[in-house]
Parts: C-alpha cells; sequence; structure tokens
C-alpha cells in the first residue's frame, strides 16, 4: 500500500495551477491528528506501507517530517515537493528517501512562467542540495504540461539537465481538472494535433535512437508502457487509486486520491478505526473505459477524471486520444525495443518502472 500523507494545504508558492488558497472546507490547514495515530494505522497493515509526503508544501511542515520519519515505520519514504525548500530538511533524513518528486515544469522560462520568478533555480538549488546531502535515491522531474509546452523540447531539457541529474521525467496533462470554457477544449485540441502528439512522436523516436546507442532515457511513461508491452502484461489503474493507493487528508480521512478531498468523492475510511484490508477497491474505473481496447494497457489514466467527466465526451475522448497515439508509437518501435533486447544490451526488468509505487502514475 502506498499513502500520500497531506501535511498541509499551505505552500510557499503560488502556480497558476492550483494557486495558494488554503480552503478549510475541504480540511484543516495542517495535519491535525497525531504520528502515534499514523503509526497506530501503518501497524495494522500486513506489510509496511509506503509514505508519501505531500501538500501543499510538505517541506513547510518541516517538524512533522522529522518526526514522522523519526517513529513510522514506512517501508520507504517519498516527497512531493516543488524543491525550493528542501535544504531545510536534515541531511540525514534527506539520503533516507526513496524517491524525491520535483514540480519543475521543462526550461527556466517555462517553469517561472507558471511557478513564479526564480521558481526553476530554487527548484534545481533544492534538488542539488538533496544529492549533496547524500540522497541516491530516485529524482523525479515532475512536470505539468500545457498549451504552451513543447513536450519534445521540454521533456529533453529536464533529461538534460546539466544542473541536476533527475533519474526520471514524469508528467501530467493540464486536462480535466477544470470545467472549460468555450475555447479551451479547441485549443486543447489543436495542441494535441499539431504540436503534442507529434512531439510524443519525434520524443519516441529519440528515444530508440538513444537506446540503440546504449543509454536508457528515464522517461517514466515509455519506460513504464513498454515494459508491460515486453511482458504481454494488463496494468490495473496505474497510479493505483483507490486499489493500493490512497490520500490521508489533514483530518486523518482516507480518500482514494490526494485531489477528490476538494469535491464530491466520498471518504473510504480514517486513520483512526480503519481496517487497511477494508479500503481497496470501492470506488473503480468504470464508463468509457470499460469497453476500450486500451483498458489492459492505459488502466484508466485517472480515476479522478473518470469519475468527475469535466471536460464532456468529447474532452475525455480529446484526451484519451492521447492516450492512444503514445501507446500506438511505443508499439510501433517495439520491435526495435526487442531487438536491443536481445542483443544484451539491456534486461527487462530494466524497464519497469516505478519498481515500488512512488507516485509517478505512469500514464500522462
Ligand atoms: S484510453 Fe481513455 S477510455 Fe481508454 S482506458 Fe484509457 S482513459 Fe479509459
Ligand atoms: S492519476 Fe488521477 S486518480 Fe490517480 S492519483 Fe493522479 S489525480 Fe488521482
Amino acid at each position: 500500500m502506498h499513502y500520500h500523507l497531506i501535511l498541509t494545504q499551505r505552500c510557499n508558492l503560488n502556480c497558476t495551477y492550483c494557486g495558494q488558497d488554503v480552503d478549510l472546507n475541504v480540511m484543516s490547514e495542517n495535519m491535525e491528528f497525531s504520528v502515534e495515530q499514523l503509526q497506530a494505522f501503518v501497524d495494522r497493515h500486513d506489510e509496511p506501507p509506503v509514505i508519501a509526503f505531500y501538500g501543499g508544501e510538505p517541506v513547510l511542515e518541516l517538524n512533522k517530517i522529522i518526526n514522522i520519519m523519526e517513529i513510522v515505520k514506512a517501508k520507504e519514504f517519498v516527497i512531493q515537493t516543488n524543491g525550493t525548500i528542501l535544504n531545510r530538511i536534515p541531511k540525514e533524513l534527506l539520503s533516507k528517501f526513496h524517491t524525491i518528486l520535483i514540480s519543475i515544469d521543462g526550461t527556466e522560462e517555462l517553469t517561472n512562467y507558471f511557478r513564479g520568478d526564480t521558481t526553476y533555480d530554487r527548484a534545481l538549488k533544492g534538488g542539488q542540495f538533496a544529492r549533496q546531502a547524500g540522497f541516491e535515491g530516485d529524482l523525479v522531474a515532475r512536470m505539468s504540461v500545457t498549451t504552451r509546452s513543447d513536450i519534445f523540447e521540454q521533456v529533453m531539457h529536464l533529461v538534460r539537465c546539466k544542473k541536476l541529474d533527475f533519474n526520471h521525467v514524469h508528467w501530467q496533462l493540464d486536462a480535466m481538472w477544470d470545467i472549460p470554457e468555450n475555447d479551451r477544449i479547441e485549443e486543447f485540441r489543436k495542441w494535441v494535433d499539431n504540436s503534442y502528439n507529434p512531439g510524443i512522436t519525434k520524443l519516441i523516436d529519440t528515444w530508440i535512437d538513444h537506446m540503440e546507442k546504449g543509454e536508457l532515457l528515464g522517461i517514466a511513461p515509455f519506460l513504464g508502457i513498454t515494459h508491460s508491452l515486453l511482458t504481454d502484461s494488463k496494468s490495473p489503474l496505474r497510479c493505483g487509486a483507490g486499489i493500493d493507493f490512497f490520500a490521508l487528508t489533514t483530518d486523518g480521512e482516507i480518500t482514494a486520491c490526494p485531489i477528490p478531498p476538494s469535491l464530491e468523492f466520498p471518504t473510504l475510511g480514517n486513520v483512526e478505526t480503519s481496517l487497511p484490508a477494508e479500503l481497496p477497491n470501492k470506488l473503480n474505473i468504470d464508463g468509457p473505459c470499460l469497453s476500450c481496447d486500451y483498458l489492459d494497457i492505459c488502466g484508466g489514466r485517472c480515476l479522478y477524471t473518470n469519475k468527475t467527466q469535466y471536460w464532456g465526451d468529447e474532452g475525455f475522448d480529446l484526451v484519451c486520444n492521447t492516450v492512444k497515439h503514445l501507446v500506438d508509437e511505443l508499439r510501433r518501435i517495439l520491435p526495435r525495443v526487442k531487438s536491443v533486447i536481445n542483443s544484451g544490451k539491456y534486461e527487462i526488468n530494466e524497464f519497469q518502472y516505478p519498481k515500488m509505487p512512488n507516485g509517478v502514475e505512469v500514464i500522462p
């Protein structure tokens, strides 16, 4: 099991994606239950779960992080952070994280446009600090991709980032979170057709070219999907929301993913009384995904958007087309991937990503 632990709603940035607002109608500002209650909940698991610190910006609740890492017997700790204040975390704790996910959108110009002046530099400095502190785990660049993004340019910028050696790059599309204006879907459609899908093709061609030359670029969606294609395995919802991945709100309520506390998603339980075995499979992917030919490989992409469908049928199809294009293009190069593997350059398990749930959803 894997839990996103929402330590606070507060954030030191004010990104256009989510802003800085604390909404007390949604949940308390900061974590209200005790570390001992968290440990008691962890103790009810057959195997210790992975705990990922999440916010807002979780580092703003540094004392809680320190306390939890000292007391709670998690399988691993992960942190999803904007990176800018990572240097506040004591070095000996930084080195203990399994994965650090840093929110960054690509180039300095694009990142600062959405996340504020100097954010790019500060995020990279945070990552550098973690590395210098001895963090040798998985450093993931987590991008939000909007219609301003050239996916090829932005992903390759982070893959080739000279200032910070990210192990993996992952992205999520800025789509279906909002109730769109009329023009929004049309603009998105044009971007998908003229920019995003062609950019994915170019990125996949570049990925296989590098692979053949002996360099496996850590582009998370390509790795995870290709591993499923190579092993001919069916994938459930890849983020695991509602299956083996849940969020703990600041009030100790348990939900299927960290987004829904702001919406009408049902609460599945609470830290105080719930038994972990009772949580899974109360909320499942349904609707158009159930009759989709790509379900076994896509997994349904996102439980939240599957349920909310804010962009209607047309918008949902549009985003699905990006998934189908991505899968089709990875299928196109699969013979070349197999040939690289047969030549002995790589083992199939090097494509498995993530090996342990770490908050990377794989399907953008
Ligand atoms: S491609 Fe779309 S419809 Fe098909 S499984 Fe994925 S999210 Fe569902
Ligand atoms: S992909 Fe969707 S359901 Fe899964 S964690 Fe992200 S927002 Fe939640």
